[in-house]
């Protein structure tokens, strides 16, 4: 290891208590998703730290209220060494009322080793902590000859295009971190897509036509749409359960691809019979997967459904998939990621968590979605790996151990100092 890094390790021991106020700082921003829209002024904090730091900074509403950050500082011999995005997301988990908070979950307090607060493990002890090792690099007066790029975005927990629209407006590098929740597990994961089934008749019926539509000889070639949605449903769960059988993914126990109908809309009132009903589905694939493929797995599936039923071959199912806010069209997507444990990144970041923490690392798959996908689904290669663990995420008196955090800094630390090192 070289020896300016050597001194910025030691310098995190010794300048704990800054990096614990400055995640503090971040926690003190009440941004909450939902309801969301209330990051504007954490992501004038960061801009500003970033600027301040020699990032020239692109900042645009991704909604009113909820800027996403990008700052990007080009290195000395940018071009000719390698790039790196670190990703992490500003809004945190809701608060509700009645919660049992030992204090105002966004006015944090330290205590027996841990920090306490809305957001201190997802995530924005992952982004104190990355943002902090930028400032030892800077302060320091090392300059990277990779670009280094930050992007701080919004409404990941509400499954927001925030990293989408930096992955769309062109931002680019050889390897993206995205410093979410993994305790300091290098991970990929699977993926997330939400999607709406529409079964509706051309007509509509009164109530007492009923009698017609489902006795012999009635004569009126009807349905409810309720009663064919019963075997839509009943169709994904065959799906879901020839997906158990049949697929698999390490690190995923089977069956963890699942297709659950979250919600049933569907009927005027009590009489008619029901013209239509809708039914929302969230699909969890796994990391070899992508969202068009299980999507349009389910499609041929259900298809198959309804051609084997007189009505519904008449009036077959629609679909609507994904969506980019559970606000404002309610859906979503997750891509999934893969990691690959050989990559030259990987193997960089795994080493370097090696030489801080004295333990193995461990490259293995999330059990929920981050942002990360977005990199996997734009050809970038990307890893979560972040302080905290999930079952602290979401979580009353939501925490994250201070060790861990010091163990988070110094790794991103080595590995920024490193990889931008690294020659194309
Ligand atoms: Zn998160």
């Amino acid at each position: 290891m070289s020896q300016p890094l050597e001194t910025l390790i030691r310098q995190v021991e010794e300048r704990q208590d800054e990096l614990i106020q400055l995640a503090e700082r971040l926690i003190r921003f009440k941004t909450p998703a939902p309801p969301a829209r209330n990051t504007a002024e954490a992501q004038q904090y960061i801009a500003s730290f970033l600027e301040s730091r020699g990032f020239a900074i692109d900042q645009w509403d991704v909604y009113p209220g909820d800027p996403n950050v990008v700052g990007v500082r080009k290195g000395q011999a940018s071009g000719e060494y390698k790039s790196l995005i670190i990703n992490g997301h500003i809004d945190v988990a809701e608060v509700n009322a009645g919660e049992a908070w030992e204090n105002d979950p966004f006015e944090p307090f330290v205590k027996d080793g841990v920090l306490v607060g809305r957001g201190a493990s997802d995530m924005k002890g992952g982004l104190a902590g990355a943002l902090f090792a930028i400032q030892l690099l800077d302060e320091a007066g090392i300059l990277l000859p990779g670009d280094l790029l930050f992007q701080s975005v919004i409404g990941e927990e509400v499954g927001e295009a925030g990293t989408l629209q930096c992955c769309n407006r062109g931002y680019s590098a050889d390897f993206a971190v995205v410093v979410d929740t993994s305790d300091l597990h290098i991970q990929g994961q699977g993926g997330v897509i939400t999607g709406w089934i529409t079964v509706k008749s051309k007509q509509t019926f009164h109530d007492a036509t009923r009698k017609n539509m489902i006795h012999a000889g009635g004569g009126l070639l009807g349905a409810s749409a309720i009663e064919k949605m019963m075997k839509l449903i009943q169709g994904l769960q065959e799906l879901e359960r020839h997906w158990a059988v049949t697929k698999s993914y390490p690190g995923y126990a089977p069956g963890t691809n699942t297709i659950n109908p979250a919600v049933i809309e569907g009927g005027r009132h009590a009489a008619f019979i029901a013209d239509e009903c809708r039914l929302w589905i969230t699909v969890h694939f796994y990391p070899d997967e992508t969202y068009e493929g299980v999507a349009q797995e389910i499609e041929e599936h259900l298809n198959r459904v309804a051609q084997a039923d007189p009505w519904l071959r008449e009036n077959p199912p629609q679909f609507e998939w994904g969506g980019s806010s559970m606000i404002e069209d309610r859906g979503e997507i997750f891509p999934s990621l893969e990691v690959d444990p050989t990559h030259e990144a990987v193997r960089l970041l795994s080493s370097a968590h090696e030489s801080i923490v004295r333990q193995h690392a461990i490259v293995d798959v999330s059990p929920t979605v981050t942002d990360g996908g977005w990199f996997g689904d734009a050809g970038i290669p990307a890893a979560i790996y972040g302080p905290g663990d999930l079952r602290n995420a979401h979580a009353v008196n939501e925490q994250v151990s201070i060790e861990q955090l010091v163990h988070f800094t110094k790794v991103m630390l080595t590995f920024i100092y490193e990889w931008t090192h690294t020659h194309k």
